[in-house]
């Protein structure tokens, strides 16, 4: 975007127009992290109007008929230009972020939205009983709704849950998504099963001694440091889920989340939130106020969080560097705790109810059984009042364990008072993108990985900087991968990469 000569003059007057969107998006979520880190609770209500205000506003903005008509003269102007210009993905995106925001009919949008704040009420009274027959009726609801939207997003073409999955994976077919997880499921559940009968191999209790929170966060801190992510143009801060946020890309904000008995919990997420980070600190600047400052996808900006919080956090290397700094952080825990040991602590693989709480090897499978049960549910093959059986049967079959109650089953996740079918195949898809990534990265760069030993970290970043980051959303997530790693995605090095790791680990 430099040789302004070129272009036709509705592109500034567009850019403009989509850079006062931008604006008011991060002032929102400027609001929303300061609720999220800072707002004393009391602060709620007049935070939820000022909020709701910007909301209106930048959806007012967003479809302005003026960027219709910009985008429609600009046609000739964006067929002109070569497939990776970045003129040419800013337009797709302005489109898509148009098309997007006008499809849905504004009462469908509004009445959902109520239905959403009523089934977040209804589901964590629910949560409190354990009892999903108590969310079932505000559940029927939001399936209904999911399936309205999916059809307004699809205008007709094909299913309503191939329109939300392109909604949160742009270009994302329930193709590809039936190929990943059925690549997954056939390699997965007997490696499950293997391990399963083996869990004693590996003991990690030491992760769960009582560790002082100050010299946690301290660690936690270094820990981000060590990966290269800039806390002099960022913030680090505590809130109750994690979350990472971009403000520009010499501002970037990440929290994590902390418990004196659990030692992996604050670190992990630092290093998972730190990843998104590094995504959001190598936007180009040149990219600001427009809608490529963004990642490919929420599978995508998965795939950099995973990358530095597994990849590289839970490596051998990692530990090689880093194990001295927290055994010096902690003598009373770890003065003589054997280096090999730790490693494998942090990479005990324990089939669990929780998603949150997964390890490597059982994570996906977590995913797929949701994705499973959404597509059902889609189907009208499966009735929302057998949900809470058919989780817990999934749950028996793939992962050997069954839930006591509701809350450690099927009420677990805040997504099912959103849109049921947009949101879970992100994750397994940014786990199986980021080894992918990976794998590229150290074929084309050898010693990347030996680095990691010296507690050099830079040649990863340099390579993701320059693969994906530098990109933000001017290629859509499939075609980052094609172009970064040669392929089309794969779950094969995934797959191999789990296998390799854990074979050893367990013995295999
Ligand atoms: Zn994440």
């Amino acid at each position: 975007m430099k040789d302004t000569g070129q272009w036709p003059s509705e592109y500034p007057r567009l850019r403009e127009l989509l850079a006062e969107i931008e604006d008011l998006s991060i002032a929102l979520a400027i609001l929303d992290w300061d609720e999220q880190t800072q707002m004393p609770s009391s602060g709620a209500q007049a935070r939820a109007d000022q909020k709701a205000t910007l909301e209106k506003t930048i959806h007012a903005k967003t479809t302005d008929p003026q960027i219709a008509r910009l985008l429609e003269s600009l046609m000739p102007f964006e067929e002109s230009l070569p497939p990776d210009a970045d003129e040419r993905g800013l337009l797709r995106m302005a489109r898509r972020q148009y098309y997007l925001a006008t499809c849905l009919p504004e009462k469908l949008v509004t009445d959902f939205s109520r239905a959403r704040s009523r089934a977040f009420r209804d589901w964590l009274s629910a949560r409190e009983k354990k009892d999903f027959g108590a969310y079932l009726d505000s559940f029927q609801v939001i399936l209904d709704y999911s399936i309205k939207v999916g059809e307004a997003l699809r205008q007709g073409q094909g299913q309503p849950l191939e329109g939300l999955l392109d909604y949160s994976e742009p270009g994302m077919t329930l193709e590809v998504m039936e190929r990943i997880f059925g690549e997954l499921k056939e390699s997965l559940t007997p490696l499950v099963k293997t391990i399963s009968d083996r869990l004693d191999t590996i003991d990690d209790r030491i992760l769960y001694e009582e560790y002082d929170l100050k010299r946690q966060w301290d660690i936690g801190l270094q820990g981000v440091d060590a990966i290269g992510f800039r806390l002099d143009e960022g913030r680090a801060d505590q809130s109750v889920h994690p979350f990472s946020t971009y403000f520009s890309p010499r501002d970037v904000r990440i929290t994590t989340r902390m418990d004196p008995h659990d030692f992996g919990m604050s670190f992990f997420a630092f290093l998972h939130e730190a990843g998104h980070g590094h995504y959001m600190q190598g936007i180009p600047e040149a990219y600001r106020r427009s809608p490529l400052a963004e990642g490919a996808s929420a599978g995508m900006h998965e795939s950099q969080s995973r990358t530095w919080e597994n990849l590289v956090g839970r490596s051998r290397g990692f530990w090689r560097h880093f194990y001295p700094k927290v055994r010096q952080t902690f003598p009373e825990h770890l003065a003589d705790f054997p280096e090999e040991d730790w490693y494998r602590a942090v990479n005990r693989v324990q089939p669990s109810l929780i998603r949150v709480e997964a390890d490597e090897v059982t994570y996906n499978l977590h995913i797929m059984i949701r994705y499973e049960l959404e597509k059902s549910l889609h189907a009208g093959a499966l009735a929302p009042r057998d949900l809470a059986a058919a989780w817990n049967a999934k749950f028996k079959e793939y992962l050997g364990i069954e839930p006591q109650n509701d809350l450690e089953g099927v009420l677990q996740d805040i997504h099912w008072t959103g849109m049921v079918g947009a949101a879970f195949q992100s994750y397994t898809l940014g786990n199986v993108m980021a080894v992918q990534l990976y794998d590229a990265a150290v074929r084309q760069n050898p010693q990347l990985e030996e680095a990691f030993e010296r507690g050099d970290f830079s040649g990863l970043l340099a390579w993701t900087r320059e693969n994906v980051h530098a990109h933000g959303t001017k290629f859509f997530p499939q075609e980052l991968i094609q172009r970064a790693t040669g392929q089309e995605l794969t779950t094969a090095p995934f797959l191999a990469y789990i296998h390799r790791k854990f074979g050893a680990l367990y013995d295999l």
